[in-house]
């Protein structure tokens, strides 16, 4: 088992869009197999048609391709273990099916829906299991002969796990420990069914960990519960040799009050909980995603990844390969993590402080478009750039904050609190006097407007940065006032500057 390859998988079922903590899983996965040089591996766990969704498989596969998180094997990529959809290998669990059947470890129930839950309502907290099997229809009551007949017949049947009771069951959990359950409080889960010729996930998913060769199974923690069966059953099949260890990773909690994050939080607090925009295709109701609502993929990785796990520095902003190298699974909390999707919004806007303005400029261009301004791309490049340290979390906000680089202001409001303040006697005469500097500075980029109109300041100890602002934007925002006229150029600063003058006196 130490000289194994590490290998790991992802294994959604496709019954929507890919929750969030979905997201964190794989994400887990990802950076574990990473940093062991170890394989990731995408299976598509689809063997519950009634709770099949279409298209729910691309989505995931899509939202994989936006966060950067690679697989090295499976659904959409291929390998040497496939198929990597369940649905495409009945015929793989079916040998396993009659090996435990063959060895006593399993056996045919042929108990309708209705005769069950007559049971359930007969005997409260019912549970299929070695205090009731012997009072049910199935192969160990009925007999070989009759369950022979039975299934010759058509009869529809499902097979179910023997669970021993009085056996204690250890689950080795690299991030819980050493965890003990009795096998008395197991029921005899349902491995397969007849009618449809498909395993449960139980079966499926630990026949596909053995074929595929897995070495660690890291999952949410809402499946730490069916791990005391997952493990009877690698040693029902003679596997517990190569059992992988197990990590079931802590919840994530509600951003406020008590309980598991749900949909009806994002809702309720305006985030998303999915990372793409999901249309359901049978209500045709839309849930947002992070994606389509501003956020940068390195900083939904960064923020996810800290969901449950941290450095033990207080370093926050890490990229994928520093959180490659210093992730440690040993080191995940046992106890759920809050949601912090306030603490979302900062990661987003520190990544966005960090992106080059030529990666963001696409979607402020599309804002612009929306907006009705075509403006050239290097000019909307340039805008982002000097705007986007202005403690934005989206680039959508920059909108408000940028309107008047591309719009003059058409009127100019005295009642406004900042021109109040720097519009004062005087100041039109002092504008003109600048505007007449600026119509003889030969180069007006950035520095040789200051070059030019620094020492006229300092001379006359002049502050004329606010007036001009008001001149050139209409109110108290914007970037350096340099930078501002050098991107507007001579022609159409001054003619801003002269209408202020008109307007305001
Ligand atoms: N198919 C399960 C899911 O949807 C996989 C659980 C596991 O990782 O074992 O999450």
């Amino acid at each position: 088992m130490a000289d194994r390859k590490v290998r790991v998988r992802f294994a959604p079922s496709p019954t929507g869009p890919l929750h969030i903590g979905g997201v964190r899983t794989a994400l887990y996965n990802y950076l574990f197999a990473r940093q062991h040089g170890g394989d990731l591996v995408l299976r598509i766990e689809d063997t519950d048609s009634s709770r099949f969704v279409p298209g729910a498989e691309d989505y995931i596969l899509e939202a994989f391709r936006w966060l950067g998180i690679q697989f090295d094997e499976g659904v959409g990529v291929g390998g040497p273990h496939g198929p990597y959809r369940q649905s495409e290998r009945r015929d793989v669990y079916k040998q396993y099916v009659r090996q435990l059947l063959d060895a006593g470890r399993a056996y045919v129930a042929f108990d309708t829906p209705e005769e069950l839950n007559a049971r359930r309502e007969a005997t409260p907290n019912f549970q299929y299991d070695a205090r009731t099997r012997g009072s049910m229809r199935n192969s160990l009551t009925l007999g070989a002969q009759e369950t022979e007949r039975l299934v010759r017949e058509g009869a529809q049947y499902v097979v179910r796990f023997k669970v021993e009771p009085g056996e204690e069951i250890h689950v080795d959990d690299m991030i819980r420990g050493d965890v003990k359950v009795l096998s008395d409080i197991l029921d005899d889960k349902v491995l397969y069914k007849s009618a449809d010729e498909l395993p449960t996930y139980h079966l499926a998913n630990i026949v596909d960990d053995h074929l595929m060769e897995i070495t660690h199974v890291i999952r949410g923690e809402e499946w730490l519960p069916s791990a005391p069966l997952h493990v009877l059953l690698y040693h029902a099949l003679g596997w517990a040799g190569t059992m992988p260890r197990f990590a079931h990773l802590p919840l994530l909690l509600k951003p406020d009050g008590k309980g598991k994050l749900s949909k009806r939080d994002g809702d309720r607090l305006g985030f998303p909980v999915f990372p793409l925009e999901w249309h359901d295709p049978k209500t045709g109701a839309v849930s947002s995603g992070y994606r389509e609502s501003g956020y940068l993929p390195q900083a939904v990785v960064n923020f996810l990844a800290l969901l449950g796990w941290n450095p033990g520095t207080d370093q926050e902003l890490l990229s994928m390969d520093e959180l490659i190298a210093q992730f440690d699974l040993a080191k995940c909390s046992k106890s759920g993590a809050r949601f912090d999707y306030v603490k979302g919004l900062w990661f987003n806007r520190e990544y966005l402080q960090h992106t080059p303005d030529a990666v963001l400029a696409p979607e402020f261009d599309r804002i612009l478009r929306q907006n009705g301004i075509e403006a050239p791309m290097d000019r909307v490049e340039a805008v982002v750039g000097m705007m986007k340290m202005k403690k934005i979390n989206f680039v959508r906000e920059l909108w408000p904050l940028c309107d008047f680089f591309f719009i003059a202001p058409q009127t100019y409001d005295r009642e406004d609190k900042f021109v109040r303040k720097n519009w004062k006697e005087g100041t039109a005469a002092e504008m003109t006097e600048l505007a007449a500097l600026l119509e003889g500075v030969a180069d007006f980029s950035a520095e040789g407007l200051r070059a030019a109109v620094d020492p006229w300041c300092q001379e006359g100890g002049r502050k004329p940065w606010n007036a001009w602002r008001v001149c050139l934007v209409g109110t108290g925002k914007g970037p350096d006032m340099y930078e501002l006229a050098a991107f507007l150029g001579r022609g159409e600063t001054l003619e801003r500057m002269r209408r202020a003058v008109a307007a305001l006196g």
